[in-house]
């Protein structure tokens, strides 16, 4: 049972030195126990402390890391049933396939669209995490050989898949450093792969042909000292596969059941043959609640839909999505070319570069700051009026790039174009059109 915020202030050292980002130990308390903070922010916690707390203010879902360095990939941690209640925390890692069986054009073509399928979103790059190396060829050296080209070729977290103990070692050994998830502990294997995951301080992914299974097994893990698992209920299809992740998180969630306290794993890739349909099936289970989804393939047509939808729920609602504040350069402007001004809503910005874009016209977009509002939102809230976007466009750097001085603002705010006026006293204001599909007409319409 996860402690509460006064439970866990009673064990800190109350020193209140402010050391931990936040004033008081009290405030540091209830961060931590909404895990929005991490214990090893307070230098003066004792060994015994930190234990003892570790295992209580553990969230329901344990985090479970795969991969070292800036491409690990953190799953599992999640706190609540849906995101509107907080937030879900740890985006589901998108995995893609490749079987040592495969030929090596086939093999070389799926390492290509791993590295190639990236796209910049809201200032992120989104793209698949993890490369699931399957083995399927009994054989140790070319199963360790084909991990070994992934690791040169990518800088994907690996999945490691075999049924065999002795294949799997041989795997590791090229890639333990890479802490690679091993795949899968089962019921006839559970102490032969449990002890590769020891040894190889590696998490391992749990296998049983149905959640009772599965349970038993990882009773017998944890038993065992294992703490980072991921965990298979063994559904292959879409209905039980959805049901498994219902009824695990709930499980974990409602009852704080441990032994299914971990993310999962799901295969889109074994429900079926139809492409699209396994595209439907992976957004299904990224919205309901796998850890990890492993997919045959990837195209753009399938996997940019997935990670957009990936993005979209695994952000907090209560901040909305912001761009960063500054100047975005489009279709090659110059010295002449136009400014336009707008708010940094993610969605606003999309829509006017991309209008602007459309028209063809080379022109300057100014974002500036407004917390992630709307143009009419932040003009209400103070946030975008003519005493932050006079400021914002001095220091923006925007006047060292231009030799004229004429600004468009969005039609909702028209109202501040004479404050603007005053200032930005030598620059002129123009009102640009309220809706944004209006600008690439209304662009043609004016010399800067
Ligand atoms: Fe309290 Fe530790 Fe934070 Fe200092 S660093 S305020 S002692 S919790």
């Amino acid at each position: 049972m996860a402690l509460t915020g006064i439970e866990i202030y009673k064990k800190l050292p109350k020193k209140n030195c402010g050391e931990c980002d936040v004033p008081t130990c009290l405030a540091f308390a209830m961060n931590l126990a909404a895990g929005k903070a991490e214990l090893s922010a307070c230098p003066y916690v004792s060994e015994e402390v930190k234990q003892e707390l570790a295992v209580a203010s553990a969230p329901p879902i344990l985090p479970v890391s795969i991969g070292e360095g800036d491409n690990a990939l953190k799953i599992g941690g999640e706190t609540v049933m849906f995101r509107h209640e907080k937030t879900f925390f740890n985006p589901t890692g998108i995995a893609l396939l490749i079987a040592d069986t495969m030929e090596e054009a086939e093999i070389d073509k799926r390492i290509s669209s791993f590295n190639e399928l990236q796209y910049e979103r809201v200032g992120l790059t989104l793209c698949a995490n993890l490369i699931a190396v399957k083995e399927t060829s009994q054989d140790a050296a070319k199963f360790a050989n084909l991990i070994k080209k992934v690791k040169e070729k990518t800088d994907a977290s690996l999945i490691l898949m075999s049924n065999n103990p002795d294949i799997m070692s041989a795997g590791l050994e090229v890639s333990k450093d890479n802490k690679p998830l091993i795949y899968a502990a089962k019921k006839d294997n559970v102490e032969a792969f449990a002890g590769l995951a020891k040894e190889n301080s590696c998490p391992l992914g749990v296998y049983g042909e149905n959640i009772g299974e599965l349970i038993e097994i990882t009773n017998k893990l944890m038993e065992m000292g294992l703490k980072e698992l991921v965990l298979d209920s063994g559904a292959r299809t879409i209905h039980k596969a959805l049901e498994d992740q219902i009824v695990t998180r709930r499980a974990a969630l409602f009852k704080k059941f441990r032994p299914l306290g971990f993310p999962t794993i799901t295969f889109p890739c074994e429900m079926t043959d139809d492409f699209m349909e396994e595209t439907m099936i992976a957004g299904t289970l990224i919205a309901k609640y796998a850890g990890i989804i492993v997919l045959s393939r990837l195209a753009g047509e399938s996997l940019f839909p997935l990670l957009l939808e990936r993005l979209n729920i695994y952000t907090d609602p209560q901040r909305p999505m912001a761009s960063k504040e500054g100047i975005y350069e489009i279709n090659s402007p110059d010295e002449n070319s136009q400014i336009l001004v707008t708010t940094n809503f993610s969605l606003t910005y999309f829509i006017v570069s991309g209008e602007i874009e459309s028209s063809r016209l080379p022109a300057w977009l100014l974002v500036q700051d407004a917390e992630g509002l709307s143009v009419l939102t932040a003009w209400a809230a103070d946030k975008f009026v003519a005493q932050t976007i006079a400021p914002f466009v001095k220091k923006s750097g925007i006047m060292d790039k231009v030799k004229h001085r004429k600004l468009i603002i969005p039609g909702y705010v028209a109202q501040i174009s004479g404050e603007l006026e005053e200032e930005l006293a030598d620059w002129e204001i123009i009102i640009g059109p309220r809706e944004a599909s209006h600008i690439p007409a209304f662009l043609k319409t004016q010399k800067a």
